[in-house]
């Protein structure tokens, strides 16, 4: 943490500083909680200590991963802590959990104190807006006032995870060298999941208010869903180089048939670039195979920069890489090539060498060979042949070059323009 910039931590310190004095507020500002409350709280903290154990050592492999979506449940119990319980009980319940998060989780210190207050400040934000809307009642409703009631609670859901994705995407924007709104703001999954957790969260509130023993339930309900969750994060697995992470051939040939299907119907354009890391083989025997990983994985993070967010970057394998170009023309793909290629150029890599000391690579070239659906072929493979054989026709012609595929008519195959 303290290598990060000074204006950073600054923030970093400043906003964690004002939320616990908002915590110590909302503490001190609570009624002492009576029988029902504490009970209520002996039932959510059951519950969320089973999903919590229960998904342990799932929690334990995750932790291993290199890239991971947000699996945190904890909304499920906290969320309804927020609309039913009183502050105290409330910010009690996050520190419960919390703590036995940090046995499973040994994340970075500041990291799991930020995450925490992250939590303690949607759920006390939330507390209040909900105690400002008048607080629940939900004995006797009437249908009418069912809704009413059901519109406070999606409100507040609202606020509940405005203020996560507003105070996380606050000082993720600060952290970033470049932030972009999808790292700033979360992916679409991870912000679904979320919302689906408060929702999960609501409903634990309704039982714990009318059939608290169904509370239960919920734990049941949560424990399968982490499951379910990293089942969706291993099917990402299979698509995923782990190396670059960018897709691997598995995953970006189902991108690219999609793609190509999509193209055929639409009569649209396609474009397909090959990209041979030029003596790729000198680095390896140079400096060791770590400096070439390096190397591959700056330059697959170079190419998912380069290009516009509806291409697909895939490693081929070693050190070839292919990029998809949906709805581009000749003219368009071989200018996209140039760019890349002009950018390899300029890529500097700080990595080190055998003796582990550390150096930059620099100035290093790539082959790149272009083809594009329907010029070049008609399938995939004949697609991908041609890109190839246009990378090759780039290492004759003398390396760090952009070569287009060539004409070559299918036999017998007349003319469809
Ligand atoms: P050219 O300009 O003709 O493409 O020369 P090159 O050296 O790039 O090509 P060549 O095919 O001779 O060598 C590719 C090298 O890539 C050989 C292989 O050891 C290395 N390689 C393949 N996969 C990996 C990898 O995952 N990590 C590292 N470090 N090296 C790899
Ligand atoms: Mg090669
Ligand atoms: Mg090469």
């Amino acid at each position: 943490m303290w290598r990060r910039p000074k204006r950073f931590i600054a923030f970093l310190v400043a906003a964690e500083l004002v939320a616990i004095a908002w915590f110590v507020n909302v503490f001190l500002d609570t009624p002492p909680p009576g029988l029902l409350d504490l009970l209520r709280f002996a039932i959510l903290t059951a519950g969320a200590t089973v999903h919590i154990q229960m998904t342990r050592r799932q929690e334990e492999r995750r932790r291993n991963r290199v890239r991971t979506v947000l699996i945190d449940l904890t909304a499920v119990w906290v969320f309804p802590a927020a609309i039913i319980l009183p502050g105290s009980l409330t910010i009690a319940l996050v520190l419960l959990i919390r703590v036995q998060h940090w046995f499973v989780a040994r994340r970075p210190a500041h990291n799991f104190v930020f995450s925490s207050i992250t939590h303690m400040l949607a759920a006390t934000v939330a507390h209040q807006v909900y105690l400002a809307l008048g607080g629940a009642h939900w004995s006797s409703l009437t249908v009418a006032g069912s809704f009413g009631e059901f519109g406070k609670l999606i409100l507040v859901a609202l606020v509940y995870e405005a203020v996560q994705i507003l105070y996380v995407g606050s000082i993720l924007s600060l952290a970033a060298a470049k932030p972009t709104l999808h790292n700033v703001l979360g992916s679409r999954a991870d912000n679904l999941l979320e919302a689906i957790t408060i929702g999960l969260g609501a409903v634990t509130a309704i039982l714990l208010v009318i059939l608290p023993p169904a509370v239960a339930i919920m734990a049941v309900v949560t424990v399968v869903f982490n499951r379910l969750a990293e089942l969706d994060q291993l099917q990402d697995d299979v698509r995923t180089d782990p190396k670059t992470q960018v897709f691997n051939m598995r995953g970006w040939t189902e991108s690219a048939e999609r793609a190509l299907t999509r193209a055929t119907k639409a009569d649209d354009n396609l474009g397909i670039l090959m990209i041979d890391l030029d003596f790729f083989k000198w680095i390896n025997d140079t400096y060791g195979h770590p400096a070439g990983d390096d190397v591959l994985r700056n330059l697959a993070q170079l190419l998912d920069e380069v290009t516009r967010p509806s291409d697909v970057v895939g490693r081929f394998g070693g050190e070839e890489f292919l990029v998809l170009l949906p709805d581009t023309d000749q003219a368009t793909a071989a200018g996209a090539a140039e760019r890349i290629r002009s950018a390899v150029e300029h890529l500097r890599i700080v990595t080190t060498d055998k003796r582990g000391d550390q150096i930059t690579v620099s100035k290093r070239t790539a082959s790149i060979g272009v083809a594009v659906f329907p010029d070049h072929g008609d399938s995939l493979e004949k697609l991908m042949q041609a890109a190839d054989a246009a990378v090759y026709e780039a290492k004759e012609g003398g390396r760090n070059q952009v070569r287009l595929a060539e004409h070559r008519p299918q036999r017998g195959a007349e003319p469809t323009h």
